[in-house]
Protein backbone atom coordinates (compact mmCIF):
# COMPACT_ATOMS: atom_id res chain seq x y z
CA UNK A 1 0.00 0.00 0.00
CA UNK A 2 1.31 3.10 -1.05
CA UNK A 3 0.48 6.38 0.45
CA UNK A 4 0.37 9.56 -1.98
CA UNK A 5 0.65 12.25 0.85
CA UNK A 6 3.73 14.22 0.73
CA UNK A 7 6.22 14.37 3.61
CA UNK A 8 8.64 17.41 4.45
CA UNK A 9 11.95 16.62 4.34
CA UNK A 10 13.93 17.96 7.45
CA UNK A 11 17.37 18.42 5.85
CA UNK A 12 16.14 19.49 2.22
CA UNK A 13 12.70 21.54 3.44
CA UNK A 14 11.31 19.83 -0.05
CA UNK A 15 8.23 17.30 -0.21
CA UNK A 16 9.03 14.21 -0.78
CA UNK A 17 7.18 10.94 -1.28
CA UNK A 18 9.79 8.50 0.12
CA UNK A 19 11.76 8.42 2.66
CA UNK A 20 12.30 7.82 6.38
CA UNK A 21 11.25 8.95 9.75
CA UNK A 22 14.19 9.86 12.26
CA UNK A 23 12.80 10.44 15.79
CA UNK A 24 9.95 13.05 14.57
CA UNK A 25 11.53 13.93 11.19
CA UNK A 26 11.00 12.69 7.68
CA UNK A 27 14.11 12.39 5.79
CA UNK A 28 13.63 12.21 2.22
CA UNK A 29 15.68 9.25 0.09
CA UNK A 30 18.42 11.23 -1.52
CA UNK A 31 19.03 13.29 1.66
CA UNK A 32 19.42 9.74 3.43
CA UNK A 33 21.75 8.52 0.76
CA UNK A 34 23.50 12.01 0.72
CA UNK A 35 24.22 11.74 4.36
CA UNK A 36 25.53 8.72 4.32
CA UNK A 37 28.27 9.56 1.69
CA UNK A 38 29.11 12.59 2.98
CA UNK A 39 32.77 12.35 4.64
CA UNK A 40 33.37 14.27 7.85
CA UNK A 41 35.81 16.44 6.64
CA UNK A 42 32.99 18.33 4.05
CA UNK A 43 30.84 21.08 5.20
CA UNK A 44 27.70 19.96 4.07
CA UNK A 45 28.34 17.32 6.94
CA UNK A 46 28.31 19.71 9.45
CA UNK A 47 25.05 21.00 8.24
CA UNK A 48 23.44 17.29 8.58
CA UNK A 49 24.74 17.12 12.13
CA UNK A 50 22.98 20.24 12.93
CA UNK A 51 19.91 19.19 11.70
CA UNK A 52 19.74 16.12 13.50
CA UNK A 53 21.02 16.98 16.57
CA UNK A 54 17.86 19.40 16.47
CA UNK A 55 15.60 16.57 16.58
CA UNK A 56 17.43 14.48 18.97
CA UNK A 57 16.87 18.13 21.43
CA UNK A 58 12.85 18.28 20.62
CA UNK A 59 13.05 14.45 21.53
CA UNK A 60 14.63 14.73 24.65
CA UNK A 61 12.42 17.93 25.78
CA UNK A 62 9.42 16.96 24.67
ZN1 LIG B 1 15.55 15.86 1.60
Amino acid sequence: MEAKTLKTCGICEEEKQHGIHLYTMFICQECEYNIIHTEPREEKYRYYVQKLKSVNQQQLFS
